[in-house]
This record gives structure tokens, sequence and C-alpha cells, in this order.
């Protein structure tokens, strides 16, 4: 087992990490920029290093820093978290190779599912179903235009190397795809370095439904139910919720299963190890679409382990380690019903803008059911470098009901001064008849702010 982790990450994930390595007895390396010398995880790690200045490209992204910070401090592994390196098979090969193990998938499945038109064809052979689509990369407006004449709009142009709901364009026609197409190439050349896009039918009223799962290395894969990520905002998810209501559903009652098992073949495929998520959207006949594969501990795990009982971070380390999976198939049992809110520091007022700088009061909520993964404190300056997400709020209830009313109750005590958050704006989606009731998709949020519910949010205010 090892003895010392190196934490290659910040905020609420760096706490989330190292909480992990305590239980289990190993030691912990936090790094940090300039302008984090103020954090949580500063703090509660064993040690901590500067790795450079603000900019993540000057610290959090410069892998021969992580790599010296972790010689000099002589740890056995590296966990990336999410974000940053997490899904960087060259990071991953520069660990190995200098004898650190990288806490994630091997970097030959990230590589097969590196590329996001990529992991699509090995979804087909892995006999998944695929939003009707192009092959691979599209080269050209024109063949753009070719292959929306086959597929029929709406149609969406997405970034082969996309994360963060970034670099992807619906278009409802010739006009709009080719000025669509153009302008994803762009984001994406900027965003990721990649200016690589590929197509997709644009699926209406879609819910997002995504699997987690869990391998060892020698060969032992399962998979720990889903997670309802439909309430987003601009393709970026608000709120998570598991068992997803849609699933739920008596018209649906094989789906779970056949989407579980979809999940597998895909990670079966690829030879995947260690903890990941495979994506899916879901239409109102219940028909299935692969979207991605996310390599990496994802920012919603804590619901999956409210209900599974199962830590993923602990997981993602013994497995790393070498050790065989513990838990089989039929050890996963699924207790009651989890949410989560993401708590950011934005004006939900104007337009979500970032609203860093210094918490001057702050109380956490707690009680029964509540868990809150965060790394906020009141005096805590929030940097405006990084993502401007300042906690996770998670309740469990024996059901949704009870689930979604310790949300709205802890939500109501949680208080945070000197910066804006997007609370009232969670309390208004929880509020939502529509929500209470489990009925959305991923067009949910564009409805509440549009009309007359928009004056409910203002009010609230
Ligand atoms: P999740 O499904 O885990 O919520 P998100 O897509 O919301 O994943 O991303 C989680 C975090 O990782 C966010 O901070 C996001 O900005 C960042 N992220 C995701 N994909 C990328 C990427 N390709 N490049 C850089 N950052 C990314
Ligand atoms: P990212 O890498 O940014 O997470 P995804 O491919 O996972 O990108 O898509 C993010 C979100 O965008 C999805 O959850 C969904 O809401 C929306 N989306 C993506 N592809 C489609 C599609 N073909 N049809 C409808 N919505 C889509
Ligand atoms: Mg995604």
């Amino acid at each position: 087992m090892f003895e010392k982790i190196l934490v290659a990450n910040r905020g609420e994930i760096a706490m989330r990490i190292i909480r992990a390595c305590r239980e289990l007895n190993i030691k912990t390396v936090a790094v940090y920029s300039k302008a984090d010398a103020n954090s949580m995880h500063v703090q509660v790690a064993d040690e901590a290093i500067c790795i450079g200045d603000g900019p993540s490209s000057e610290s959090y992204l410069r892998i021969d820093r992580l790599i010296s910070a972790a010689e000099i401090t002589d740890v056995d592994a590296i966990h990336p978290g999410y974000g940053f390196l997490s899904e960087n098979a060259h990071f991953a090969d520069v660990c190995e190779s200098c004898n650190i193990r990288f806490i994630g998938p091997r970097s030959a499945a990230m590589n097969a599912l590196h590329d996001k038109a990529l992991s699509r064809n090995l979804a087909k052979k892995a006999d998944v179903p695929t939003p009707p689509g192009s092959e691979g990369i599209v080269e050209t407006e024109q063949e753009a235009l070719t292959i929306a004449k086959r597929i029929g709009y709406p149609i969406m142009v997405k970034a082969v190397a996309g994360g963060g709901g970034r670099g992807m364009r619906v278009a409802h026609n010739d006009v709009s795809l080719v000025k669509g197409y153009h302008t994803a190439r762009t984001e994406a050349e900027k965003a990721f370095g990649n200016s690589g896009v590929y197509i997709e039918k644009f699926i209406e009223n879609p819910h997002h439904i995504e699997f987690q799962i869990l391998g060892d290395t020698r060969g032992n894969i399962i998979h720990l139910g889903e997670r309802d990520c439909s309430i987003q905002r601009r393709n970026q998810k608000l709120i998570e919720e598991t068992p997803s209501p849609l699933l739920a559903r008596k018209e649906f009652k094989d789906l779970r299963k056949k989407m579980g098992r979809a999940a597998l073949r895909i990670a079966e495929m690829a030879h995947y190890t260690n903890a990941g998520t495979v994506e899916f959207i879901v239409d109102d006949q219940g028909n299935f679409f692969f979207l991605e594969v996310n390599k990496r501990i994802q920012v919603e795990h804590p619901i999956t382990e409210e209900v599974t009982g199962i830590d993923l971070v602990q997981q993602q380390i013994l497995v790393a380690a070498g050790e065989k999976l513990s838990i089989s198939q039929s050890d996963v049992h699924f207790r009651g019903h989890s949410i989560e809110v993401r708590i950011n520091a934005e004006d939900p007022f104007q337009d979500f803008r970032p609203s860093p700088g210094r918490i001057e009061m702050y109380y956490a909520p707690g009680g029964a059911g509540v868990r809150l993964d965060s790394h906020a404190y009141a005096g805590y300056t929030i940097p405006p470098y990084y993502d401007s997400m300042i906690g996770k709020l998670i309740t469990w209830g024996k059901d949704r009901t009870e689930a979604v009313n310790r949300m709205s109750r802890a939500l109501s005590e949680y208080m945070i001064t000197g910066v804006k958050t997007t609370i009232p704006f969670d309390q208004a989606i929880l509020q939502d008849p529509d929500f209470r009731r489990g009925h959305y998709s991923t067009n949910f949020v564009e409805k509440l702010m549009s009309g007359a519910r928009r004056e409910l949010i203002q009010d609230k205010a």
C-alpha cells in the first residue's frame, strides 16, 4: 500500500482526497499556487509545496513542477483529482516513468477514450447506441453540410477534446451550421489547444444519465448505478441526483439494467481500470445514446457514495496500488436517495458572473443526512484564476422527498456573505413543481429562467 500521496489539485477535491488518504493512514502532500497560499488543502495536508504563480498554466498544469515536488517529498503516487491534468495520458506516462503511480486509468485506456469522436467508434464496436453523426473529425464546412443533410437538423457540433460544456454549438439550418462549425473550432482551439470537431444529432429534451464504473488491474469491473445530471446550465451540471427519476418510471423498467450493462461493455472494451463515468443521454421514449467517458473521479461522485456506502476515492487508491476489487457487482446495494447541489461563487442575478473575493461570514449547514464537501471558510479569499465552485452540498434521504426537503433546509442554513453565490437560484430550482415531481430534462434551467418563473427567482433575491 502507498505510504504517501501527492494531491495534484486544489479546492474541494484536494480536501476530499486528503480525507480519503487520512482514513487509509496515508500521508499527503499538497501542492499550491501563490494565489492558493491560504487555501484549506494546504492547511490540512501533512506537507505542502508551492509550485508557481496563480494562473494554472504556471502551477497546476506544470508537469515538471509537479514531478519535482513528488520527487522531493518522495511520494509513492499522485492523485490528479478532476480537471487540470486528470485526463492527460502524457502526465500519467511521465508519472509511471518516474516510478510514481498515477491514480487513474492506465494511459492506454485514456488514449483509447481521449478523443470523443474515437470513443463513439469504440461504443459502436461495443454495440452501444450513439447519436447519429460523423464517423470522426469533420475536416471541412462542406463535409459538415453533407452530414447534416444525411442526419437532418437539429445537430450539434462538438469539440473532440471538449469538456465542461465548452466547444459545442447547436445548429438548426445550413446557415447556423456554417457559423457554429467555425465558432466551435475556434473555441475548442482556445480552450483545449485542439480545434477538431465532430457532429452529432441534437437529441431534443434529453436526460443526462451517467453510470459510475470501477475496475481493478486484474480485469474485474463493476458499475455503481446511475446519476441523473439533467439539471444543467449551458451544458454544465448544477444539480445531480441518484436514483434517476426518469429510470424510476414504470414504463422504463428494464432501462437501468440495459444502460448499466452497456456502460460495462464500453469499459471492458477499453480495458478500463480505476474509477470512471460513462455518460449517456436518454430521450423521452427511453432510447439511450452514449456521449463520452470521463476518465477520472467526477465532481458528483458523493451521491453515489451516499447511496452505496462505498468510498470511491479510497477505492481509486486501493486499485491503483494493485489491490483486487473487494466488491463484486452483487455486493452493490442501493439505499435511499441522494442529491448534490454545486455551490458556485457567481451572481445568479447578473448572468452568473463570477464573484471572487473575500468570504466574510461563513456558516456551514449540518444535521442528519447532510454532507458538505468544501474548502471554504470565513476570511478565505476566492482567487479569480480557477473555477467558481466553492462547495458541494449533498443530502441523503430514505426517499426522494426526504432528500429534497433536506436539501432545501440545508441550503436555507448555509450562510455566506462577502461574495455572491448560486444558493438563491438553487433554492428556486428546489421549489419548482416540476423539479419536485422529478419531471425535468436538460432544458429545465432555461425554461425556469425564461417567462413567468423568472419573477419567482427575482422575488427570492
Ligand atoms: P463533471 O462531470 O465531473 O462534473 P465537468 O465537465 O463539470 O465534469 O468538469 C469538472 C471540472 O473539470 C470542471 O472544473 C471543468 O472546468 C474541468 N474540466 C472538464 N473537462 C475539462 C477539459 N477537457 N479541460 C480542462 N478542464 C476540464
Ligand atoms: P462535456 O465533455 O462538455 O461534458 P458532453 O458530450 O458530455 O460534453 O455533453 C455535455 C452536455 O451537453 C450533455 O449533458 C447534454 O446536456 C448536452 N449534449 C451533448 N451532446 C448532446 C446531443 N447530441 N444532444 C443533445 N444534448 C447534448
Ligand atoms: Mg460530459
